[in-house]
């Protein structure tokens, strides 16, 4: 479902992501763990070009992200595709503050596929009741808790009924009590089957729900593997120093 070839990317002088290979498989559930600084962020957003790659390939469900071979409006319009596939859920909320709960999740469906009021309320409703908040509907943001703003973000990411889900420390901005409720809905996402790219600082969690973890440092893959090995036995010394400090 997405597929990252020998991808690079600078930011200025500094390599940010050293020929990055990745595989996630449909269906299948990737956790990419590493230090602060270590690249994650940049991978998840060049996945969907929030970051323009330097060199190498981006491909998701077969078809090529990255098309330096088109310009301008061709461009635009083949990466608003690309992006309608993907749902992308941040460390901060960015929620829209001016539009309740409901309309958060219904304005790309409406705007963007011009899906009728009707039906995208009908959608948002069932999304918003599979992340339990329902009756929060008409509810504005500034009254949701974060918890509750982030599951409301992964129903809006939901709403374009993506093929691919990026989570990018979702948990990270949440008081430790409702870390939970977030994680509660994502292993939902995992039961059924939503091919997910998950970078997280929740070991148990990345241990838990994936089918294969990464460790990343200084712009590389510097070892992966099924999570139950990753997690318990890992082989390089770096690996082993990061969980140690994080397990
Ligand atoms: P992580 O998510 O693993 O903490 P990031 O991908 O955010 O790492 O950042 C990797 C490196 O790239 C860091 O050194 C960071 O300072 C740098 N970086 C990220 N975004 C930019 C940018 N827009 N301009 C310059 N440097 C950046
Ligand atoms: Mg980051």
């Amino acid at each position: 479902m997405v597929e990252m070839r020998n991808v690079h990317k600078r930011f200025g002088d500094l390599e940010v992501l050293k020929g990055i290979n990745l595989t996630v498989e449909r269906g299948k559930i990737i956790s990419i763990i590493g230090p602060s600084g270590s690249g994650k962020s940049t991978l998840l957003r060049s996945v969907n070009h929030l970051e323009v790659i330097d060199d190498g390939d981006i491909l998701l469900d077969g078809a090529q992200v990255n098309r330096p071979d088109l310009q301008g409006l061709a461009f635009e319009r083949h990466i608003n595709h690309i992006r309608q596939n993907m749902g992308m859920v941040f460390q901060h909320f960015n929620l829209f503050p001016h539009l309740s709960t409901l309309d958060n999740v219904t304005l790309a469906p409406r705007k963007l596929k011009g899906m009728a009021s009707k039906q995208a309320n009908q959608l948002g409703m069932e999304l918003l009741d599979r992340v339990g908040l329902a009756d929060k509907a008409d509810v504005f943001p500034s009254r949701l808790s974060g918890g509750q703003k982030q599951r409301v973000a992964i129903a809006r990411a939901l709403a374009m009924q993506p093929k691919v889900m990026l989570f990018d420390e979702a948990t990270s901005a949440l008081d430790p009590e409702l870390v939970e409720e977030v994680n509660r809905v994502m292993r939902g996402l995992a039961e059924e089957h939503m091919t997910m790219l998950i970078v997280t600082h929740e070991m148990a969690f990345a241990r838990d729900v994936s089918d294969w973890a990464m460790f990343m440092d200084g712009g590389v893959v510097v070892e992966e593997g099924p999570p139950s090995m990753l997690f318990s036995t890992p082989q390089q010394e770096r690996t082993q120093h990061f969980l140690s400090k994080h397990l």
